[in-house]
């Protein structure tokens, strides 16, 4: 199985470096032909109006969505949250998000980026230790439709979902040292 880490714009860097920690080697993802190389995609933090652009711009959006409704696993941390979610809030009017996970994400909702702050959570299916977490400018999930699941949440609000095979974070787990929201993820690949 060949995982892919979308390497437009944003933190692709430190999921690079995590997943290679965990024994899988990963794929730069920047055009159509390397998206048909991988069997999964992890669509990092960053700026998700301009990862939507660029997307745009190098041929992505069409076979990504194709990919990701047909089941493609995916990991989506902030921006990418926001990208794989049913609508966003607070976006630009012309930003693309693929609906894979039906959630309602408003952006920039914790704050501006001097805001942003950690926090320690229990989350679901990784054992008893707490998963610590950063916050980046990041996006609240508003609202939750029937088949997602809540893996975790700070203050009663959703911030780890899952759907199927996609997970999304509100937060940085490729930040620290922390494998096991990968391994999750990966679970889902093999
Ligand atoms: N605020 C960013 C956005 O709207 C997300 C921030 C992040 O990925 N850390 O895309």
């Amino acid at each position: 199985m060949k995982v892919g880490v979308l390497a437009l714009q944003g933190a692709s860097a430190r999921h690079v470096a995590m997943l290679t920690r965990l024994g899988v080697q990963p794929l730069a993802v920047r055009s159509p032909a390397e998206l048909d190389a991988v069997d999964a995609l992890v669509l990092p933090g960053g700026e998700s109006t301009t990862i939507s652009m660029l997307l745009e711009s190098s041929g992505l959006v069409e076979p990504l969505a194709a990919r990701l409704s047909a089941g493609m696993p995916a990991f989506g941390t902030c921006a990418g949250m926001i990208l794989l979610g049913r609508e966003i809030i607070d976006g630009r009017p012309d930003q693309r998000c693929f609906e894979v996970v039906d959630i309602t994400v408003r952006r920039n909702a914790f704050g501006r980026q001097i805001d942003s702050f950690e926090a320690d959570l229990a989350v679901t299916g990784t054992g008893d230790a707490p998963v610590h977490a950063v916050f980046i400018r990041a996006p609240v999930v508003e609202t939750v439709g029937e088949g997602v699941e809540i893996l975790a949440t700070v203050d009663g609000q959703p911030v780890l979902c899952r759907q199927g095979p996609v997970l999304v974070a509100a937060f940085h787990p490729e930040l620290g040292d922390d494998p096991r929201l990968h391994e999750l993820f990966l679970s889902e690949v093999v």
